[in-house]
């Protein structure tokens, strides 16, 4: 009996799957440790950075309007005040009328400077300095507030934080940071052909590549992959699996067991120990993807074929991904590209075609179900909409990287 109950279209499956995500779960780490972690609360200037007006340049502190009109031939003649130390304020120092301070850059700006000069433009004689060019109100400074303003937003939540982000948690004075934990995502592979990665297929057998690609791009996205093993296409051995993962995992991913009898048994594991919520996704690769929930978990039953696994788990599984992370924007990429060939589709389901990229152009992947080469030969997916019977050579596309 077939149980494609109801094949839904991909955008009430994605809904269905990020409707079952809980709220993150925070946890408070490292500063240092949080590049590629989700941040949970908004960081705030705790004061103004950088604190001072400074010197952007080493030069010469200065009043913009006594370098009015100064050129190469015609210097503008400073007196030089003295010279400010890095690190200290610049008190009894000021630029009054006709003078200049020597800033370094970094450097407190003096009181009564509103403009610094770069050294390259000037030429030291005695105490006096020649100004060569004109600077303008401002040129050269920053102000105590220009980077950040006291309880302003520095980075939001919802930001997967970036090597860069940990510097300036640095400069904000912040040692740790509150992110969420890590959704622990448990791995199923399933199939009486399979064969440990370790093992040499023997005929009819199949190393088992599902777990490891999962695994690796699961890590990327900020989870933790557990793995479970192969199971058997066996209903007792497949439900003893799953009752253990359960109470150790967020979300788990069966991947294989696709093909109709086979189906047939994830989903009655699933709908035995729960509730099977989608029969089908009118997805291509990947129609015959099942999401389910277990004692409130999600529970994902992806296709075999490793690229069709891996096109459901970025449509379908990557969204509640971020949704548990509390992520707000997607960490895949797009690109626009001119697609290099023809691509025909079939209307009434959503195609994620593989192309490969040249130049600009999106050339399209041509190659049988199931093959692996393809996955690497290609740098990402074309979508085709559900309503739309293929994509013509030359026509402006949108690129997810992967
Ligand atoms: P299934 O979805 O179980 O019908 O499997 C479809 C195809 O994917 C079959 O050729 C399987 O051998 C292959 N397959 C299933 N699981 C894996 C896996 N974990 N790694 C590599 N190939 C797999
Ligand atoms: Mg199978």
């Amino acid at each position: 009996m077939s149980r494609f109950l109801h094949v839904v279209a991909v955008p009430e499956a994605v809904a269905t799957a990020v409707g079952m995500a809980p709220d993150p779960v925070t946890e408070d780490i490292p500063a240092d440790h949080a590049p590629g972690r989700v941040l949970c609360a908004d960081v705030i200037a705790g004061e103004d950075i950088p604190g001072f007006d400074r010197s952007i340049v080493d030069g010469f502190a200065v009043r913009a309007e006594d370098t009015a009109g100064s050129s190469e031939s015609v210097p503008a003649l400073l007196r030089c005040a003295g010279r400010v130390a890095m690190g200290h304020a610049a008190a009894g120092f000021s630029v009054a009328n006709g003078g200049c301070v020597y800033i370094p850059t970094g450097g407190v700006l003096p009181k009564g400077a509103n403009a610094v000069v770069m050294v390259e433009n000037t030429e030291e004689t005695g105490d006096m300095v020649l100004v060569k060019r004109p600077v303008s109100y401002g040129e050269n400074i920053l102000l105590h507030d220009d980077d950040y303003r006291r309880g302003a937003v520095v980075l939001p939540a919802g930001r997967r934080l970036s090597p860069r982000d940990a510097g300036v948690l640095a400069a904000c004075g912040r040692t740790s940071v509150i992110v969420s934990k890590k959704p622990v995502v448990g791995i199923i592979s399933t199939g009486n052909e399979l064969v440990p990665v370790t093992a040499t297929p023997g005929p009819g057998q199949v190393r088992d590549a599902n777990a490891s690609m999962l695994a690796a791009y699961l890590r990327e996205y900020g989870c933790t992959p557990k793995f479970y093993g192969i199971v058997p296409d066996e209903h007792e051995a497949f439900e003893t699996v799953i009752s253990r993962a359960l109470p150790e995992c967020d979300v788990l991913l069966l991947s294989g067991g696709s093909s109709k009898d086979d189906r047939d048994m994830t989903a009655r594991v699933v709908a035995g120990r729960g509730e099977v919520l989608v029969h089908g996704i009118a997805i291509a690769p990947g129609k015959p993807t099942i999401i389910g929930r277990i004692d409130g978990k999600p529970v994902f039953g992806l296709p075999g074929h490793p690229a069709s696994a891996f096109v459901v788990f970025i449509v379908i599984v990557c969204p509640l991904l971020d949704r548990m992370l509390g992520q707000t924007k997607a960490l895949l990429h797009t690109t626009r590209a001119t697609l290099g060939d023809n691509i025909p589709s079939q209307k009434g389901r959503e195609e994620y075609f593989r192309v490969r990229l040249v130049n600009g152009t999106a050339q399209p992947v041509f190659g049988k179900a199931g093959l692996l080469n393809t996955l690497v030969a290609s740098d990402g997916l074309v979508r085709i909409p559900s309503g739309c019977e293929g994509l013509e050579l030359g026509s402006e596309v949108d690129v997810i990287l992967w």
